[in-house]
């Protein structure tokens, strides 16, 4: 007879659905596995015998063949053996089959269920192909909206998850533990007050408002010790909250990184050293690890002192800061991944650091070298560079005597952000007053600017009116983006 269930496997970075089919057939005694298992995989075949010795179901005495689908695609990990299990129990008669139900969990000798590794993004890709129940070890809390997309249940043994199919109720009898809904949007409401105690700082905030709601990137240049690490660090709290669907994604990603990984709604923020390579910022290896790019998608990549990171590093940076997405190759495939990430970085003006604030020491040749570290295409796609104030002197030059309040900059950049997504992307200067577009090309031609020049000003002057709550883009925005790129070109 055949019998068949359903589970998952990690195929690199993404997720697979595996259709496990298993019959039970006359001929010789044999256990075999095809269907391109990986050792783990095939020592399934000694765990899920013991484990039917141990938990007291019979266990075929005839040749057991299991064929794992696709058969194209290589199975890595021990997540199979429960799913393996029930189709062999089905195959002898003893279960029935239950559509929309899936199994993702490894056996223990003794019949114990171990959880699978990073269970999050394959129950995702269960939950997209319409499965409704999930069988599964008892282990680390589920994410509560993961919990919301189907009835994830968690049971101690295989002997176990048997009682409960053979009694064809459906299973809900034992509620696997979630997270509870404070626990993942407690840091919703977030320490805001650390943005608030950094004092005359409006300018910068404004900045990090403008670029929160733009998704601009950003560099801080300034000497030692001035505050743009500290406030290259706050822009993160100034993104609104992820959607549920957006931090699931994001969270499956960082448990391929950190089994420890903490589920929340908050955008993530990834710091990297700057030892990092090429491969660590995209993400590479045998099998594939995510890299900062995509654990950074949503959220906030910081690369402090940026210029210490070597220049094929950054230049890296450049796909995904364009597109969005970052392109892999592994064994002769390309796998496309997320890498919507806010850019902040923070630099030193030169290598002594005190080049227009102090008294530097740099031979100007060595200041040349310095910044050719920076790789002039990266430079060009950071639409806001701001060289920082030696001293906070509550000069305002934007926004009268007061700084911001970092909960209503919050606020104005989640309403920016609805604004700007409903912008039609093909038509970038709809919305622009006649006046705002004559000043757009005037101040572009007398500068003769570049075609993306005139695209980030455009885009630039659009965030502004945002923030202001406006859909329509006057003359004082586009005047304002360009005081903000000029400025900081020097
Ligand atoms: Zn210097």
């Amino acid at each position: 007879m055949l019998g068949r269930a359903v589970s998952a496997v990690h195929n690199g970075i993404q997720s697979e659905l595996v259709h496990v089919e298993a019959d039970v057939g006359p001929g010789f005694p044999r256990f075999s596995i095809v269907g391109l298992p990986d050792s783990a995989v095939n020592e399934a075949r000694l765990r899920i015998r013991a484990a039917f010795h141990n938990c007291s179901l019979p266990f075929p005495k005839s040749r057991i063949t299991v064929n794992l689908q696709p058969a194209s695609l290589r199975k890595q990990g021990s997540g199979l053996d429960l799913a393996i299990a029930i189709a062999i129990l089905r195959a002898e008669g003893m279960l029935v089959e239950r559509q929309q139900a899936a199994f993702l969990a490894e056996l223990g000798l003794d019949g114990s269920l171990v959880p699978a590794e990073a269970t999050v993004g394959l129950a995702l890709r269960l939950a997209e192909a319409g499965i409704q129940e999930l069988y599964v070890a008892p282990g680390p809390p589920i994410p509560g909206p993961l919990a919301s997309l189907m009835n994830i249940v968690a049971f101690p043994t295989l002997t176990q998850v048997v009682a409960q199919l053979a009694n064809h109720r459906p299973a809900c009898a034992i509620p696997s533990r979630t997270m509870d809904d404070k626990t993942s949007t407690q840091d919703a409401t977030l320490p805001l007050d650390m943005l608030d105690s950094l004092p005359n700082r409006a300018f910068e905030k404004r900045l990090l408002a403008i670029s929160a709601a733009g998704r601009h990137p950003l560099l801080f240049i300034g000497p030692p010790g001035v505050g743009k690490t500290t406030l290259s660090h706050r822009l993160i709290d100034l993104l609104p909250n992820l959607s549920e669907a957006d931090a699931l994604r994001s969270y499956a990603y960082h448990e391929l990184v950190n089994p420890n990984a903490q589920f929340s709604l908050r955008p993530p923020l990834r710091e990297p050293h700057h030892t990092l390579t090429p491969a660590g910022l995209t993400g590479s290896g045998s099998p594939p690890r995510p890299g900062e790019v995509t654990l950074a998608d949503n959220g906030v990549l910081l690369l402090d002192e940026c210029f210490e990171f070597s220049k094929a590093t950054l230049n890296a940076l450049r796909e995904p800061l364009t597109s969005g997405v970052i392109h892999i190759s592994r064994n002769g495939r390309t796998a496309s991944l997320p890498a919507r990430f806010l850019l902040v970085g923070t630099a030193n003006p030169c290598p002594c650091g005190w080049r227009g604030y102090g008294e530097c020491r740099c031979l100007e040749h060595d200041v040349r070298r310095y910044w050719s570290r920076c790789p002039g295409p990266l430079l060009d796609r950071i639409d806001l560079v701001h060289y920082m104030n030696r001293v906070p002197d509550g000069t305002n030059h934007l926004l009268g005597s007061r700084d911001p309040v970092a909960f209503e900059l919050r606020q104005a950049v989640s309403q920016a952000r609805v604004i700007l997504e409903s912008v039609d992307e093909l038509d970038p200067i709809r919305q622009f007053q006649t006046r705002a577009v004559s000043m757009l090309t005037h101040l572009c031609d007398k500068l003769s600017a570049t075609e993306r020049v005139v695209v980030q000003t455009a885009k630039l002057a659009r965030t502004i009116a945002a923030l202001a709550r406006r859909d329509e883009i006057r003359v004082e925005d586009v005047e304002e983006a360009f005081a903000l790129r000029s400025s900081a070109r020097r």
